[in-house]
């Protein structure tokens, strides 16, 4: 990608209705870049949307979220297969749209140590990448860095699997990482370490193609709780901003704050006045 791009989660709450066309109304107005579509119970989309978004695709980044009930660890077989089908069905959607890339909190760990999970989710997702070359379809996967301890998806182990696959990049939800730490990842350095740590690691292209969320969030010991609008929230965002410049970072950033478009334009205001 050639900049940074601000995306609001899901269609802007201000919009004179909640379809796509009027969203891209707000984000107009707003002079943000484009939205992530939120599939949260099932891959579902209205043929009216889909040719909106297919309309709009050049003009806009659009990006999606994979459904929440995804578990490539689950111990029922139907489970790890419907968990498959909805990762390969969000990717299928977005990539006709004409979407950059979805996410997905990819498993829990189920009682399983670390190196259990890992390898089972490497597996399965050696699946989901070889349909996707069957079908040619190249867009980005990428499992989140995930808000709870019993997620699987810390940091390190988000980098590790991007390095196994071609087509496997992080998604680095920065609001999950300071809501499983209990607090931490939340300064300059901080988010200065995760870049240059993803941009050695994985290597340069990941910095330029990357996928951010962000918002504000309420945790606890057991991590996330829920997410809030920045200014009743203790996120960082200004050090995330300065931290994504410093490393000019390009790709996206998802904002997930309850307000939607006013915490994505105060992030993007924020970005563009440095
Ligand atoms: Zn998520």
């Amino acid at each position: 990608m050639d900049k940074l791009n601000f995306l609001t989660a899901g269609i802007p709450a201000s919009a004179k209705k909640s379809s796509y066309e009027e969203g891209l109304k707000v984000l107009d107005e707003l002079g943000l870049d484009g939205l992530e579509v939120e599939f949260v119970r099932g891959v579902r989309i209205s043929d009216v949307s889909r040719e909106v978004l297919i309309k709009n695709s050049k003009d806009y980044v659009f990006t999606a979220h994979a459904p929440f009930f995804i578990n490539l660890n689950a111990k029922e077989q139907d489970k790890v297969d419907a968990s498959i089908r909805r990762i390969l069905e969000t990717a299928e959607v977005t990539n006709d749209f004409g979407g950059y890339s979805i996410v997905f909190h990819a498993a829990y760990y189920l009682g399983d140590d670390k190196e259990k999970t890992y390898n089972t989710v490497k597996e399965k997702l050696a699946l989901i990448c070889s349909q996707l070359e069957e079908k040619n379809n190249k867009i980005w996967i990428r499992p989140e860095t995930t808000g709870k301890a019993t997620q699987w998806g810390d940091l390190d182990e988000i980098i590790k699997i991007s390095n196994e696959f071609a087509q496997v990049l992080p998604c680095v939800d920065f609001a999950h990482l300071h809501a499983r730490s209990n607090g931490e990842f939340n300064a300059y350095d901080d988010f200065c370490m995760i870049l240059e740590r993803i941009g050695t690691e994985i290597g340069s292209y990941a910095l330029n193609n990357f996928h951010a969320h962000v918002a504000g969030i309420a945790y606890g010991a057991k991590g996330e709780k829920h997410h809030l609008n920045f200014e009743e929230a203790d996120m960082n965002y200004k050090d995330l901003a300065r931290a994504f410049k410093s490393f000019d970072v390009k790709g996206v950033v998802v904002c997930e704050s309850p307000n939607i478009e006013v915490d994505t334009n105060i992030l993007k205001e924020y970005y563009n006045s440095l």
